[in-house]
């Protein structure tokens, strides 16, 4: 339990929290840009967190606190589909997250209890650690624990990616979801997105993971992604022609797509490499998991960098310089972009004994290179959402 969140909590509502729940982010070790190709992702889910303090109200209510942004909303569970507070008034963006899993959880048939939440995350905002989907996590995991019904895991986080998807508005995949929802401490969780089965593997002995934010906002990210998504389906389009029966590009090997890429369009041929060859690439990684071999692993992170640089065309110059110098230090085993591109973080999966230094090394030759400062994060693979009840 977290004294100091319980502490604040009884300041606000002038009552103690009954339940405690922490749901992680994440970072995605490799498979980028094959969650909607059906393909398997290899994330981690990392040890920051939203923490989160509730107790049930028997009216009906919600009323959220949001300790980070000094802000507070309430709204009737019988009117989340409106997305309007008490007052009538439409709810701010920060809260259709919350919002959102209500309405999701609702939407399928579940019975919710009214609540009074404050909640904190350490999760930074927009990097790509999915704060988001922690901050849905959280309040799906919470209204289960106060609710009376138990959801398998699975499918508590695609109610969340529902949320996000139809409430909040925005397309995502169900890995980050996933894997706040399933985190296991010290494992890769190797998730197969067409058939949800997934298997969490051990990170490579003395290893740690060092996220470096670029600093770069993910600006271009949204179109750029809609275009990548339509590409692929063009990709599938036109090979079917050839290749009948295919679903994704998950179904289609690298010498097949080596044989009938001439018929595709220049930039398709490129998109559509880039997805089978890493498709390919976390095959391969699970195997170098499996020997518990770092350098190999890190072979195909810096190998999946090169793609997404070379043939997805999402990478930008401070990314590329992030990987370079990781590539030059010591005890780096592996460096690439992690999430959509243009911007956000790379991901590192270093020597754990030499990951101060290789984190001062990165903020140092990142600045001087840049002029721009690198916020770095050592994180160590975590546990997915709990909730503790009292
Ligand atoms: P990310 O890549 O971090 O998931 P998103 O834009 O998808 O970025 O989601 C960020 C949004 O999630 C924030 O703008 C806010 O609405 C919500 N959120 C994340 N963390 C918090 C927090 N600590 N408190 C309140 N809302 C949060
Ligand atoms: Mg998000």
């Amino acid at each position: 339990m977290d004294r100091d969140l319980s502490a604040t909590f009884e300041g606000i509502f002038h009552r103690s929290p009954i339940v405690q729940v922490r749901a992680p982010g994440r970072v995605n070790l490799l498979g980028e840009h094959v969650d909607y190709n059906q393909g398997v992702v290899l994330p981690v889910a990392i040890d920051r967190a939203v923490k989160l303090a509730a107790s049930p109200t028997a009216d009906a209510r919600v009323t959220l606190n949001a300790l980070d942004l000094g802000v507070q909303v309430a709204f009737r569970l019988s009117e989340v589909v409106k997305k309007r507070d008490l007052d009538g008034n439409p709810l701010p963006a920060w809260a259709l997250y919350p919002a959102g899993v209500a309405w999701s959880l609702q939407d399928t048939g579940l019975s919710l209890s009214g609540m009074q939440a404050a909640y904190t995350s350490d999760v930074p905002i927009g990097s790509g650690l999915s704060s988001s989907a922690a901050v849905e996590v959280a309040f799906a995991a919470t209204w289960q624990a106060l609710s009376g019904w138990e959801l398998d895991k699975i499918t508590l986080a695609r109610l969340c990616q529902r949320a996000e998807n139809e409430y909040v508005g925005v397309s995502s995949g169900l890995m980050d979801q996933f894997a706040s929802a399933c985190g296991v401490e010290g494992h890769v969780l190797c998730f197969d997105t067409r058939s949800l089965e997934w298997e969490p593997l051990p990170l490579p002995p003395s290893t740690a993971i060092v996220i470096a934010d670029s600093g770069i906002r993910r600006t271009l990210a949204g179109s750029a992604y809609n275009d990548r998504r339509a590409a692929c389906e063009q990709a599938v389009d036109l090979l079917r022609k050839y290749l009948p029966g295919i679903q994704s590009l998950r179904d289609v090997s690298s010498v097949e797509l080596a044989a009938y890429s001439t018929y595709l369009p220049e930039v398709i041929q490129r998109r559509a490499e880039h997805v089978v060859k890493e498709i390919h690439r976390v095959d391969q990684a699970m195997i170098a998991l499996r020997r518990g071999d770092a350098r190999m692993f890190g072979g195909f992170m810096y190998a999946s960098h090169k793609s997404l640089r070379e043939l997805y065309e999402v990478s930008l110059p401070e990314l590329d310089c992030l990987v370079e110098i990781a590539r030059s230090l010591p005890g780096v085993y592996g460096a690439r972009l992690t999430g959509a591109g243009f911007g956000g973080c790379t991901v590192n999966l270093v020597d754990a004994s030499q990951a101060e230094v290789i984190i001062q090394g990165l903020h140092n030759a990142y600045q001087r290179r840049t002029r721009r400062d690198a916020t770095i994060y050592l994180c160590h693979a975590s546990d997915g959402a709990s909730a503790v009840k009292f």
